[in-house]
């Protein structure tokens, strides 16, 4: 058995609902542990492509249970449509495959509404999903938070929804915004509630169980680690924990159940909304990789700033995270390209970094120092990919070497086929029963 966590090494969207995906295969139990419907993941099987909001991507294998942990936020209205959409489809067919945690917190439309209105004010750089996400995290944080478990508690619910409501009118009120109607609130969320009911738990008691009786565990990460709270490139950060020890602490897990960190990073770098991005493209190269790799949000459609491989970001994900091996994505995108770049360190007032500092005005200033590397070929079809070019191998053996960690996975598209696993973290630990 293994447990095993899953992070984003950048900047979230490196394709880890591929990878996880690919490695549910021996998993039991897929668990998110932070952050809301603002991490959408995209998956694609057989030809046909599946997008997850709240729910992990261990949805689409049978027999795996899919958890959402008690340190997300949930809206119920989004998880019932993903619900009933991948019930439709014929996956959750057993209610045993989903759970959803009691001490979650609830994302209610004034969070949403608060979220946009500040992120359409002139003066705000930081750039949103608008998914009510960091209101719901400062609900939290004030004690005055709504929880899933709630919703099973008619009386519990109006009364603390009157709370809430109360605490977050003045906000919303000075930002335009309408009083929301608590009657009707209630009367929706409540009726939500009786849909979820099957599926509401105890998630960390469960996965506990799970990890003491031997099941295969993985911890899906839904950002990407440069986005964590404490951690990352803040205030341009997503307001949850997104490094591996968030998973911990997200289910209430001791860190000594864990067996490993598996980091997945792209061949390049993107990211969405404001803030620093030392290796970013302004030009023709980073429109191509963009169009290429399709770099556009899963959840809203913003077009992701593009820019090459940054070793000193990946440095930083790989120590505030543990990281032991890493999976290299959307390979093939950067083929085709007479030369590619790899981001080394920066220069930043006359020193030159190795990791990537989290001053803001250092990050601001940090000038990328440049490996280039021969590029490679387009490749031909899934069963030659193109890490059979001596160029493509050369980069990822050269990205390992410079990060001193093994690269166990590369991905050369966005089907599960396309994908060359040399070390399946689940597959080794059985083997080794
Ligand atoms: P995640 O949140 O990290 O899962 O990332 P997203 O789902 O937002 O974005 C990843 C996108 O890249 C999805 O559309 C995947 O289907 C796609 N993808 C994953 N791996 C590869 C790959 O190796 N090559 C290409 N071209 N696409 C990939």
């Amino acid at each position: 058995m293994a447990v095993v966590i899953v992070v984003g090494a950048q900047w979230g969207d490196e394709g880890k609902g591929k990878v996880v995906d690919l490695l549910t295969e021996r998993a039991r139990y897929v668990v998110r542990w932070a952050g809301g419907a603002n991490a959408g993941h995209t998956l694609v099987v057989d030809g046909k492509k599946y997008v997850t909001r709240l729910i992990p991507s261990g949805v689409l294998r049978s027999g795996v249970t899919c958890v959402l942990g008690e340190a997300m936020v949930v809206d119920p209205t989004v998880l019932v449509d993903e619900v009933r959409a991948f019930r439709a489809q014929g996956f959750l067919a057993r209610h045993e495959d989903l759970v959803v945690a009691a001490r979650a917190h609830l994302t209610l439309p004034y969070h949403r509404e608060l979220d946009r209105l500040r992120d359409e004010r002139p003066d705000n750089t930081i750039g949103t999903t608008r998914k009510g996400i960091g209101p719901t995290y400062e609900s939290k944080a004030a004690r005055i938070g709504l929880r899933v478990g709630d919703l099973l508690h008619p009386d519990r619910f109006r009364l603390q929804l009157a709370r809430q409501i109360e605490a977050l009118l003045p906000q919303l009120t000075a930002l335009g915004g309408a009083a929301p109607d608590a009657t009707e609130i209630a009367a929706h969320y409540l009726a939500l509630g009786q849909e979820l009911r099957p599926y509401i738990a105890d998630a960390s008691k469960l996965v506990h169980e799970a990890i003491t009786r031997g099941d295969n565990v993985m911890f899906e990460g839904a950002q990407g680690v440069l986005l964590d709270i404490d951690h990352g490139t803040y205030p341009y950060v997503t307001s949850s924990s997104a490094t591996a020890g968030g998973a911990c602490a997200g289910l209430g897990i001791g860190p000594t159940a864990i067996d490993t960190v598996l980091g997945i990073a792209k061949g390049y770098a993107t990211r969405v909304g404001g803030g620093p991005f030392p290796t970013e493209l302004k030009d023709a190269t980073g429109d191509l990789l963009r169009k290429r790799g399709n770099e556009f949000g899963s959840v809203t459609g913003r077009p992701r700033r593009c820019g090459w491989l940054d070793l000193p970001a990946l440095r930083l994900a790989i120590r505030t995270s543990g990281i032991e091996g890493l999976a290299l994505t959307k390979l093939d995108v950067l083929s085709g390209l007479e030369r590619v770049r790899i981001c080394v360190g920066y220069r930043v007032g006359g020193q030159t970094l190795e990791e990537m500092p989290l001053d803001i005005d250092d990050l601001a200033a940090a000038e990328p120092i440049y490996e280039d590397l021969d590029g490679w070929p387009a490749p031909g079809s899934a069963d030659t990919p193109p890490s059979a070019t001596k160029a493509a191998a050369r980069f990822v053996a050269r990205v390992g070497e410079l990060v001193g960690r093994p690269v166990w996975a590369t991905s050369w598209g966005a089907g599960r086929a396309e994908t060359i696993l040399t070390l399946d973290p689940f597959a080794s630990a059985d083997a080794a029963v």
